[in-house]
């Protein structure tokens, strides 16, 4: 709330196209407000007796036209009638002062730029998406504040915002066309933004929105759809925010690995939480059953999140679901999310490639036959050159090691191991291959974790808030 002698300035929107301006002031500062005025499709005019190299080119373009003279008094009178808006835009706060004075008593409102006072009108910080502006303004008490929470907004806007108001700026006339009754239209225009016919105008899918819109006109039942989100390894930070934008539009969301709750508490508040992973019981909810659940959460019209961790594409039987989804005839997105490979290597400071030691990178699976064979291509693995990332190989860790000893790896080449990586209690132990199932057993290192083998563990990098005391400390 504004104290009574704080009226703040009145935010409005106001039409530049073809709208003639005066920008007084040659440089730099005149620069970043003319670049925003040529994209709001203004005609600027700049006074200033000579024009910078970037102000230059742009005479050249013909995007403005300059007149070069002093922003003197009788110059002003003849340049200002007619003006929608000026800028003073030079560095010197005098001239600009003066400038302002002279649009003032003409009442063209006027922007002194960085200075308020003389000012009758000042340029909020924007966010532009298509016909979408946001204009953030502190009344000029703080614009590096006004920058920090313009780029928090940008953070949190769908990519494709642009895509979604001009196809309802498109569908509009349509829409009240079918629908006259205003109440009606504004439920049809609620179910769609919620549903997802807004997620197809954002990818830019104006064929499926319309067909969504026109269900919706009718009032026949609209079916869901399914998203294959990856959420990272763990730490809540390393979602994408496109998988947050998911997370919290989604009806229902089926997880299954032991996702952390404050990553799980990012999905919307009221979705249906299912869980299909490892019971009390040990028992998984068997594929198919999870393909029926999502299938058939879509077709009661819900917009349902399959959360996985780390990428659904790497060991994350996203493949499998979506031929399930193909067959039924759902529609899909794939996500993808940074992989536990990705994760735990930057969090244990530990590159996957280096120039010197790997030129590869492998990313294999440890996980043993039902008959407790590993079956993996150890003559590949057994190189060097190379660093192998071996996923849900806690169990098979000494057989993994002395299997890629016996195909030629010496037994003190690099090893190590992380546990639960990116996440507040991550640890990890370096070692070698024969040192590492020792290690890993003794600290009673558990799932998940991630194997990394190469000579990069030797590269180790141990940043201050991953140091080898706290680790220490936690083994
Ligand atoms: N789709 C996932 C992998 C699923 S397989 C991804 O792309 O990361 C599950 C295995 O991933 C675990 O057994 C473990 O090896 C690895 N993993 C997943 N999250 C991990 C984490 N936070 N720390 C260490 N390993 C992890």
């Amino acid at each position: 709330m504004s104290a009574p002698n704080e009226p703040g300035w009145f935010p409005i929107a106001l039409r530049l196209r073809d709208a003639r301006v005066l920008v007084v002031g040659g440089g730099g500062i005149a620069l970043n407000k003319i670049r925003l005025l040529l994209a709001h499709a203004a005609r600027v005019e700049v006074l200033a007796p000579t024009l910078d190299d970037a102000l230059t080119a742009l005479r050249d373009a013909g995007d403005i036209h300059h007149i070069p003279a002093e922003a003197h008094p009788d110059q002003l009178d003849t340049l200002l009638p007619g003006c929608r808006l000026v800028y003073a835009a030079t560095d010197d706060r005098t001239v600009n002062r003066a400038v302002a004075a002279r649009a003032d008593a003409l009442n063209i409102p006027v922007c002194a730029v960085d200075d308020p006072t003389p000012s009758s009108f000042i340029t909020p910080a924007q966010i532009h998406r298509g016909p979408v502006r946001i204009a953030i303004s502190t009344g000029g008490a703080a614009p590096v504040l006004a920058r920090r929470l313009r780029e928090r907004i940008e953070a949190v806007m769908p990519a494709g915002l642009d895509g979604l108001a001009r196809f309802l700026r498109d569908a509009r006339a349509h829409v009240v066309t079918r629908c006259p009754d205003i109440d009606r239209r504004r439920r049809v225009w609620e179910a769609f933004l919620d549903g997802r016919g807004a997620e197809a105008a954002q990818r830019g899918n104006t064929e499926t929105a319309r067909q969504i819109l026109d269900h919706l006109l009718d009032d026949t039942p609209v079916t869901g759809e399914v998203w294959l989100v990856g959420a990272g390894p763990g730490d809540p930070d390393l979602l994408t925010l496109r998988a947050l934008h998911l997370m919290q539009n989604a009806d229902s969301v089926l997880y299954d690995q032991l996702l952390p709750p404050d990553l799980l508490d990012r999905v919307r508040r009221d979705a249906t939480r299912v869980f299909v992973g490892k019971q009390r019981d040990r028992h998984t909810m068997p594929q198919e059953q999870i393909n029926a659940e999502l299938i058939r959460r879509a077709r009661m019209g819900e917009r349902v999140l399959r959360l996985k961790g780390g990428d659904p594409f790497i060991f994350g039987r996203g493949g499998e679901e979506i031929e399930a989804l193909m067959q039924a005839g759902i529609p899909f997105q794939v996500v993808p999310g940074i992989t536990a490979a990705s994760g735990c290597a930057a969090y244990a400071g530990i590159p996957l490639t280096h120039r010197d030691c790997a030129q590869s990178c492998l990313f294999v699976t440890g996980h043993a036959r039902k008959d407790g064979t590993l079956d993996l291509p150890w003559a590949r693995m057994a190189g060097s050159g190379q660093t192998i990332a071996i996923y849900m190989g806690v169990n098979a860790l000494p057989d993994l090691c002395a299997m890629l000893v016996r195909h030629g790896l010496p037994p003190d080449w690099p090893a190590a191991i992380i546990e639960r990586g990116t996440r507040p209690d991550q640890r990890v132990l370096t070692g070698t291959l024969d040192t590492l199932p020792h290690l890993a057993r003794a600290s009673n290192i558990g799932s998940p974790a991630l194997i990394l083998v190469g000579e990069v563990v030797r590269h180790r990098v141990v940043s201050s808030s991953f140091s080898e005391e706290k680790e220490a400390k936690r083994l």
